[in-house]
This record gives C-alpha cells, structure tokens and sequence, in this order.
C-alpha cells in the first residue's frame, strides 16, 4: 500500500454508561496517500465516533491515530487543532456556507482560521483557483442562495481544499441533494482522486459507497473491508 495517511491501531472508544457503551471496538484501519474509502454502516454503529476520531474532533479511549505519521493521541488541545487545520478539509451534509457573504468570500473565510500569511489578493487568487478545480468559478460572486444544492456543496469542497489538506474528510456529503447533483459532486470526486487527494467519505447511500475504490462496513463498531 502507498505511503499511510490514516493508520488506527487497536482504537477503543467508550462512552460512559451503565453498561459504557463502545461505540468503536479495537480498530485498526489504515487509508493509503489517494486512496478513496466509502465507511457505510446501521445507525449507531460508530460512523459518527470514527468520523469524529478521524477528524480530531474526539480522543480514542485507548490505541494509536498516527495522521501522517504524527501520532495524534499525545498531542496538546493546541498541537491537535493546528495538525486538524493543517492536514484535514471537512465536508458536511449541510453545506455551512455564510449567506450574507459571497462564493469567494465563504471559500476565502477558510484560511482565517489558519492564519496563513498574504495580502487580501493573494488570499482571493487562492480561493479563485479552488473554485476553478471544482468548477464553480463562474459562480464566485453570487451569493450561495443563488446556486444550486450541488454548485454549493462544490464550493464548501473549495473551502475544504483551501489548506492544500492531505485528507478529505466528508459526512454524508451527498445528503442534501438530488440524483443529477449527487453526480456532479461524486463526478468530482473521482477527479479528486485522480489528482492524488486521500478522501474518505461516510454515507448510507449504495450509489454514492459504489464510486469509491474502497467500502468499509462498520458494524457495532468494527469496521470489516468489503469486496
Ligand atoms: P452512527 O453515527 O453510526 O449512527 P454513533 O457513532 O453516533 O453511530 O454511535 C455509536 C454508539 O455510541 C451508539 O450506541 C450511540 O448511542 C453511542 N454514543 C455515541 N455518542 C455517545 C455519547 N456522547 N454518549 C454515550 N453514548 C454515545
Ligand atoms: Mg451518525
């Protein structure tokens, strides 16, 4: 396998409960660089505990994340928040875009938060061309209202790779939308792919897990590869 992105080793995470509940099960999962996995699984099975984990959003109990090499369940609040700013772009369901703000405006917001050097210019060519690799250039000045559900969940995809991420971390990203614009976001996808993005995507939907090189099912918490 190409050089890991993702490696968990033995990850438990339990909630306290009476019985606790161990919403993921000694897990030990490993996403090779550009490698597309599609985790589907029942509800309560743990996809929102492994997504959160993945994210670094959550603490595994007990076990290894190394993200990148870097072993991450050591790492201060601080350390963790920069690794997540730096290595991972977020895409949701619901597209969280500002709606008082433009396209550009909202892609351009993401490096807020990463306080990456350079003059206002710059930080617009940067969101400009983001919008370009997922095409949705022409629609930089309108404001997200005006788009369609799969023009906007495009634009969050720009604002996700602002950081230049190693990892493509998306929940349900297809949730909100129809059948043509589903497939114009896994048509982008594969595009993604193809220029070497790592992209792991959560989804209860067969047609949206059917597009990715790689399914893992979770059930009560342990994920088993799919043929
Ligand atoms: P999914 O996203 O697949 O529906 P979750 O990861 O949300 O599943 O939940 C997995 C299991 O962990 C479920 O049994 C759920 O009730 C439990 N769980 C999730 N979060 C908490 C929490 N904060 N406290 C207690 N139990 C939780
Ligand atoms: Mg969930």
């Amino acid at each position: 396998m190409a050089e890991p992105v993702i490696e968990l080793t033995e990850v438990c995470r339990e909630f306290p409960a009476q019985p606790p509940v161990r919403a993921l099960d000694r897990v030990t999962l490993r996403v090779g660089r550009g490698d597309y996995l599609a985790i589907t699984g029942p509800s309560g099975s743990g996809k929102s505990t492994l997504l959160n984990v993945l994210g670094l959003l959550d603490r595994p109990s007990t076990g290894s994340y190394r993200l990148d090499g870097v072993e991450t369940t050591t790492l201060r609040d601080g350390a963790r928040t920069r690794l997540r700013a730096d290595r991972i772009g977020f895409v949701f369901q619901a597209f969280h875009l500002l709606s008082h703000r433009s396209v550009v405006e909202n892609v351009m917001l993401a490096e807020v938060y990463r306080r990456r050097p350079g003059t206002i210019r710059q930080r617009r060519a940067r969101a400009m061309a983001a919008l370009e690799r997922v095409g949705v250039a022409h629609r930089a000045d309108f404001a997200p209202g005006l788009l369609s559900g799969g023009e906007r969940q495009r634009a969050a995809i720009a604002r996700a790779l602002m950081g230049e991420p190693s990892l493509l971390l998306c929940d349900e990203p297809t949730g909100n939308l129809d059948s043509r614009n589903t497939e114009a976001v896994l048509g982008l996808f594969d595009e993604l792919r193809g220029q070497g993005l790592t992209i792991v995507v959560i989804t209860h939907e067969q047609e949206v897990g059917a597009r990715a090189g790689r399914r893992v099912r979770i059930t009560d918490g342990v994920p088993a590869e799919e043929a």
